[in-house]
């Protein structure tokens, strides 16, 4: 007798796609034949600058421990973040990215019966984890891109148990600004939990630059989820932190595998704390790479959506995956977002300056080579 084990799957999974990442260089190289270090990949919103010398260090040094067992509580990175962002060590969690956080926030909190907030164009990984529970995902419309917040408190039912809040958003880099945040806050019912996802926070800094930490003592229903992966540098690693209430904290810590964060990780995550300097070049790197992309692309003629992370999406018309291909073929990897609705967009991460000018040739050659039509 043969058994179908895809219908073994619980309802929620069966109907669940995976995520799709960005294509690794090395899988490029290989269906190319390219040299890897031909070949440039803007395709995962990594810090281009590479890895933190004191993160490195760190990093070597806990080889040396690799046949014991992570410390589970995360003393020593919780109290640098605590330290740092000036919270009780108590209202940290850490996570295996904050992909796990994004995971296990919904796991406590919702069940098949529940609905989950987000938006149209938001980060992927938000539906995803809502239907793997089988939960009843409520995509909002984006207004320009972005959330709208308004429509989005109206989507509000007594079902409601969880929302999203990618700020700035992936893959569209919109952002909402503090103001914004809170009167969406103030809209909704205190016993919906709201996550506000902040991957990509360091990036910004304008004048009216939204921070969930200072929401977090009048909104008790509120997560704030950050990353080392991002302006920090660290992805490979995984390492994400949310700040909430210590109540939920202790929840999200029933759930929580005792040691999602390994010692190698929590060591170089810790350090990179302590470089200032890594997180100014970050800064720095980036903001120049979004002005000489954004340049670019007007002397192309091609519309852009303005952003405040560490990529940008660009209207390559309505053979966005003709570009990507050409584009792969000449050893540029970006990230085509049709998955998210997105069929004529590309999202590009910024890179290094000479990497930004060698995709920004690959794109005109692209274009040319597929006759720039709609
Ligand atoms: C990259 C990203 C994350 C962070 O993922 P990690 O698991 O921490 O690497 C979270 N949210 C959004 C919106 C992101 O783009």
């Amino acid at each position: 007798m043969s058994i179908d084990y895809q219908s073994l799957a619980v309802r929620g999974v069966q109907a669940l796609s995976p995520y799709q990442p960005g294509k690794p260089i090395d899988e490029l190289a290989r269906e190319l034949g390219l040299d890897p270090a031909d070949i440039i990949k803007l395709a995962s919103n990594e810090n281009p600058l590479g890895p933190s010398e004191k993160a490195l260090a760190a990093a070597r040094e806990a080889l040396s421990e690799l046949c014991m067992y992570p410390d589970g509580n995360g003393f020593n990175l919780k109290s640098a973040l605590a330290r740092r962002f000036d919270v009780d060590m108590a209202q940290i969690t850490l996570g295996n990215g904050s992909n796990d956080l994004l995971e296990i926030i919904a796991r406590c909190f919702v069940d098949s019966d529940s609905e989950v907030v987000f938006s149209q164009y938001a980060f992927a990984v938000y539906p995803i984890v809502t239907q793997a529970i089988g939960a009843k995902g409520v995509s909002v419309p984006a207004k320009d891109w972005g959330h709208d917040l308004d429509a989005m408190a109206e989507a509000v039912t007594d079902r409601t148990r969880l929302i999203f809040i990618a700020n700035p958003n992936n893959p569209t880099g919109t952002v909402h600004g503090q103001e914004a945040i809170e009167s969406f806050l103030d809209r909704i019912p205190a016993n919906i939990i709201v996550v506000l996802d902040e991957a990509y926070c360091e990036f910004f800094e304008g004048e009216d630059t939204p921070d969930g930490l200072k929401l977090l003592s009048r909104y008790p229903n509120l997560i704030v989820c950050r990353t080392f992966s991002k302006a920090w540098g660290l992805a490979a690693l995984r390492v994400g932190y949310s700040f909430s209430s210590p109540e939920i904290a202790d929840v999200l810590n029933r759930v929580r595998q005792p040691f999602n964060v390994d010692s190698i990780a929590l060591a170089a995550a810790t350090a990179v704390l302590g470089d200032e300097d890594y997180l100014r070049r970050s800064r720095e790197v980036n903001a120049a790479g979004l002005k000489q992309l954004e340049r670019a692309f007007e002397e192309l003629g091609l519309d852009y959506i303005p952003s405040v992370g560490n990529f940008i999406a660009v209207d390559v018309g309505g053979q966005a995956m003709a570009v990507y291909q050409s584009l792969l073929e000449q050893g540029v990897i970006v990230r085509p977002v049709a998955g998210y609705g997105m069929p004529r967009h590309l999202r590009v991460s910024i890179g290094l300056p000479d990497e930004n000018e060698t995709f920004i040739k690959a794109l005109a050659k692209a274009l040319e080579a597929v006759g720039q039509g709609d």
